[in-house]
C-alpha cells in the first residue's frame, strides 16, 4: 500500500489544535483502516516568503493511504477548509496547511499537484521532521537522502 509523506503547519488560531484536528481527519479520511500514523516532533519555524506574520508551528506525519494522488490532494483541501482555511494571499497567515510531500516513489508534474512537493528539498522545516521520522529517507530526483540534504542547507 502507498505510503504518504504530508506536511503540516499552522500559525492562525490555536495552532495545536488546528494540527490536532488536521490529525483526526487525516486520520479518518486518508489512512486505511488498520493502517497506522507516525508522526514527526512539533517544529516552531519563522515564515517564509511573507516573514510579517505570526510563526508556524510544524509536522510531518507518514501514513498509508488507498486513495490516489489526486484523491489525497482532493481529502487534504477539503480537511483544510474544514478547519477553516479560506483562499488568501500565497504563503501567507493560515489556520492550517496540508501539503502532500511524497507519495511513494512517484514524480508527476500537473497544474494540480507535483511530486514530489517541490520545495521541500530547501526546507529545514520540513527536511527535518521528514529526518525525524527516517534519516535515510530518499526523494525521488535527488542525490542524497533527508539527513544528509538538512546537513546542506542553512
Ligand atoms: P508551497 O507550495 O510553497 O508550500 P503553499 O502551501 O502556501 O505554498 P497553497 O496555496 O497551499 O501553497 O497551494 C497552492 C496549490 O499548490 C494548490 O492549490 C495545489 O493545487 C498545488 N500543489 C501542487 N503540488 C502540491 C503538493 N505536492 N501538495 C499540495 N499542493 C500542491
Ligand atoms: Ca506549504
Ligand atoms: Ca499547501
Amino acid at each position: 500500500m502507498p505510503e504518504a509523506y504530508i506536511g503540516l503547519g499552522a500559525n492562525v488560531g490555536d495552532r495545536l489544535k488546528n494540527l490536532r484536528s488536521a490529525v483526526s481527519l487525516i486520520r479518518s479520511t486518508i489512512t486505511s483502516p488498520k493502517a497506522a500514523c507516525t508522526f514527526s516532533p512539533l517544529y516552531e519555524s519563522l515564515p517564509i516568503g511573507v516573514t510579517d506574520q505570526p510563526l508556524f508551528l510544524n509536522a510531518v506525519l507518514l501514513t498509508k493511504t488507498d486513495l490516489k494522488p489526486f484523491e489525497l490532494l482532493d481529502a487534504l483541501q477539503l480537511i483544510e477548509h474544514e478547519i477553516g482555511r479560506r483562499p488568501g494571499r500565497r504563503w501567507g497567515p493560515r489556520h492550517i496547511d496540508l501539503d502532500l510531500l511524497l507519495y511513494g516513489e512517484i514524480e508527476m508534474n500537473t497544474t494540480r499537484l507535483i511530486l514530489p512537493h517541490p520545495r521541500l528539498s530547501e526546507r529545514a522545516f520540513v527536511l527535518g521532521p521528514l529526518t525525524d521520522l527516517d534519516t535515510e529517507l530518499n526523494i525521488p530526483g535527488e542525490t542524497f537522502a533527508v539527513g544528509e540534504l538538512l546537513t546542506k542547507i542553512d
